[in-house]
């Protein structure tokens, strides 16, 4: 899987999700790489980036990956690996060896255990 698809297939609102985070109704959140007291990031669900207005912030625009890597302070080939677990789904050919589906299947079924344990 390719960067470009990543960053069309994941959407910036299932990172956020991922990590616990909503954007509010006009898309502003609370930037969660700065101590911020307003909701100084505004998310962009057309472009899937983020952007922190907050002058003292490390991060300004941000996309899917840039996020993940942020988020897990990690360096880039580990956030785009992160990434692709993320998109989910039969992910093309396991090239590496890897179990990719496996996160998949895994979500599935905290899904539906969530959906039993909602009733
Ligand atoms: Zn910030």
């Amino acid at each position: 899987m390719t960067i470009p698809a990543i960053k069309s297939t994941l959407s910036i609102q299932t990172v956020l999700a991922h990590y616990g985070l909503k954007a509010g109704a006009k898309g502003a959140m609370k930037c969660p790489f700065h101590d911020d007291k307003a909701a100084s990031m505004k998310v962009y669900p057309d472009t899937n980036t983020a952007y922190c207005f907050a002058r003292s912030c490390e991060v300004q625009s941000v996309d899917v990956i840039d996020f993940i890597l942020y988020m897990e302070k990690c360096d880039k080939r580990t956030a785009i690996m992160k990434a692709k677990e993320l998109c989910g789904g039969p992910i093309v050919k396991a090239a590496a060896g890897k179990p990719e589906r496996y996160s998949w299947r895994c979500r599935q079924t905290a899904y539906a255990s969530h959906v039993r344990s909602g009733r």
